[in-house]
């Protein structure tokens, strides 16, 4: 008897389009003018409209499609036992779409069983949102990660500002106008991908062999994290912003490891841009070189830091101070 796509596919094809919704929300954010920034932890660690309005549409698309989910999100809670019922957000944020195209591929034997009940999702509406707040658009990415038996194994990130013109930014700042795409090329991507099957949506390209390009933070730096990356040896430094954001830049050639030697990062960051990674084999871990764990009862921050790269993990982890080591604990 034929059946239909597993949990896992139609989980991964929901959030697909429910990821491109929450990009939609990002733009139209910038669009209106009003970003409602709010400081949460420190002036480093802010909240928009666009994080609050992503997260709602986000968790409650997937907690009315999937209510069996445990999902965990970077700002107010929506669901099943959370803060605000899924019932209760405005049916104009609610995404009920599935990216066909992903339905169409075959799931991979290991997670045919799986059932609803046994996934986490870990969701981090807007990456980037320092970045954001100061126009630097193409730094931001929605992430929706999903994990089995505490392993991150499928991802979906978009990136509401891909192909938009840098150029624009003063314009955009001065006058909160959408950013325009350039000639011919659409707004905005997703990238999508499961362990077992491969990622999807961008052209894998690898930095020159030999050439050592870190990227690391650019608004959460301090001694440990400028320590570790020195300690890379780097032919090239580049600080950007979000965590998702470096691993697209892993995986499109611009940098060859990602390193954060300091606490800061969470699971919510992690989760979907490492399936990337790993899907095109690479590897993320913290500073350590250890594995991180994505099960429901994980501390949500990644207290030993990120170490990521494409090829030659052994190498960048070799190179992590004892000092660095000794501060960061698991
Ligand atoms: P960054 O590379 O600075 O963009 O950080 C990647 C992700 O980790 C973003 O979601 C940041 O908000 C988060 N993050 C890193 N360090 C901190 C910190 N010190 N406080 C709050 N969030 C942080
Ligand atoms: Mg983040
Ligand atoms: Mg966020």
């Amino acid at each position: 008897m034929a059946s239909g796509p597993t949990v896992l596919m139609r989980l991964v094809a929901s959030a697909y389009s429910i990821a491109q919704k929450a990009g939609t929300i990002v733009r139209r954010v910038i669009a209106e003018g009003d970003l409602g920034i709010v400081e949460k932890t420190s002036p480093t660690d802010l909240q928009t409209k666009a994080d609050r309005m992503a997260q709602m549409s986000i968790c409650s698309s997937l907690a009315r499609k999937f209510p069996k989910l445990t999902i965990i999100g970077e700002e107010v809670r929506v669901g099943r036992d959370m803060d605000l019922p899924s019932e209760d957000v405005d049916q104009e944020l609610i995404e009920d779409g599935q990216w066909e195209e992903i339905l169409r591929k075959p799931c991979p034997a290991q997670y045919s069983a799986i059932k609803e009940e046994d996934l986490v999702v870990w969701v981090d509406p807007l990456d980037g949102t320092k970045e954001y707040t100061e126009g630097l658009l193409d730094n931001v990415t929605v992430l929706i990660g999903i994990a089995y038996e505490g392993k991150a194994i499928a991802g979906v990130i978009n990136q509401p500002y891909y192909n938009y013109q840098t150029s624009d930014k003063q314009k955009l700042r001065e006058h909160r106008k959408e950013a325009k795409a350039g000639p011919g090329a659409a707004l905005g991507r997703t990238i999508w991908g499961i362990l077992g099957l491969g990622a999807f949506g961008f052209q894998l390209k690898e930095v020159p062999a030999g050439k050592h390009i870190i990227t690391t933070t650019r608004s959460h730096s301090n001694k440990l994290v400028t320590d570790c990356v020195t300690a890379m040896n780097p032919d090239d430094v580049l600080r950007v912003g979000g965590a998702g954001n470096k691993i697209i830049q892993l995986i499109e050639g611009k940098a060859s490891a990602y390193v954060f030697a300091s606490p800061g990062c969470k699971k919510w960051d992690t989760c979907a841009p490492e399936v990337i990674l790993h899907a095109v084999g690479g590897k993320l871990t913290d500073v350590h070189g250890n594995a991180l764990q994505y099960d429901k009862e994980v501390k949500h921050m990644n207290s030993a830091g990120v170490l990521a790269s494409l090829r030659n993990h052994d190498y960048y982890a070799s190179r992590v101070p004892e000092s660095v080591k000794n501060a960061l604990v698991p």
